[in-house]
């Protein structure tokens, strides 16, 4: 029985998110769940270097942070899971950590993750996927 499920979304990959509609649904459906959406917006690097990230950045970061999870907020409602059962989370950093962190915190009993981008050429996981597959410390349902 599931508590606490995990699902990472790119924002902006609609199709990938299409694609693991049907899966969350079936999940939350079945089991008292609590559902996590997260997106994560990459840092840059860049910004760092030139040494924006404490001072002119920083403002834009957190208007980026809350602009995004606005945007979650509207994809998550195509998946029509009762609101109770919905968390969304927007954070910075990078996908992969920032998906195995939540997954620590939230105590993920399964993660719900898209292979990768149906534009790559490749049959296999994209990074991401795959180093959520590698070290997540519960079940990953990869979806094709
Ligand atoms: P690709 O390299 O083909 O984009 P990824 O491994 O990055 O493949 O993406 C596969 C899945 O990883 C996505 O469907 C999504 O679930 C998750 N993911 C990728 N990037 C992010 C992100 N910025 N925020 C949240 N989840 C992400």
């Amino acid at each position: 029985m599931y508590r606490s499920i995990l699902v990472p979304i790119d924002i902006s990959e609609s199709e990938l998110t299409r694609q693991v509609i049907p899966y969350v649904q079936a999940h939350a459906v079945i089991n008292i769940a609590k559902v996590h959406f997260l997106t994560v917006i990459p840092s840059h690097p860049y910004y760092s270097t030139l040494g924006l990230a404490y001072s002119a950045a920083l403002p834009k970061l957190k208007d980026l942070q809350e602009e995004a999870l606005s945007r979650l907020n509207e994809i998550v409602k195509a998946f029509k899971i009762p609101m109770e059962k919905v968390q969304t989370h927007a954070v910075t950093g990078t996908p992969k950590d920032q998906i195995l962190k939540l997954a620590d915190t939230v105590q993920a009993d399964l993660i719900i993750i898209a292979s990768h981008r149906p534009d790559m050429t490749t049959y296999l996981l994209g990074s991401n996927a795959a180093a959520v597959v590698r070290h997540a410390k519960c079940p990953v349902l990869v979806v094709r």
